[in-house]
């Protein structure tokens, strides 16, 4: 057994993100394991970027209210205790709601020698305002 040291809170960066978001390193796979969990922690109004992973992501939320959007229009609400799956390769993004913070555990698997998000995900344009507050409609549509 091993008690891991804890790890760095890391600002994300506004390339790939809007608004403030903080994220922790919970796991990284060693040797063949490519197994990634990260703690993510959005300021309201904060999300990624559109995005894909390669194998897919699992998002689990911890706290707040938050929105997993995709290209086709449709969204999910996250609050404590749901968890999204995205398939490998579906265009998506997360993040928090307008007025609240929100956390989730992202799962996912990593590739290339160093395991690192480069190869893994492909990053595309902010999530604009406007699509931003539909999906905020959409998700108060079905409530
Ligand atoms: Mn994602």
């Amino acid at each position: 057994m091993l008690k891991l040291p804890k790890s760095t809170t890391t600002h994300a960066p506004a390339e790939l993100f809007t608004g403030d978001v903080y994220h922790d390193e919970i796991a990284l796979g060693v040797a063949a394991s490519p197994l990634r969990v990260m703690l993510v922690r959005f300021t309201p109004g904060a999300r990624t970027a559109w995005h894909s992973h390669v194998n897919g992501q699992t998002l689990h939320c911890t706290d707040g209210v938050g929105y997993v959007g995709t290209r086709d229009g449709r969204v999910v609400e996250l609050r404590p205790g749901d968890t999204v799956w995205t398939p490998p390769g579906e265009w998506h993004w997360h993040g928090a709601a307008p007025d609240k913070f929100m956390s989730h555990l992202a799962i996912w698997e990593g590739c290339g020698p160093d395991q690192t998000d480069q190869d893994e995900s492909e990053w595309a344009e902010h999530v604009t305002d406007e699509d931003y507050l539909a999906a905020r409609e959409a998700s108060s549509a079905t409530d």
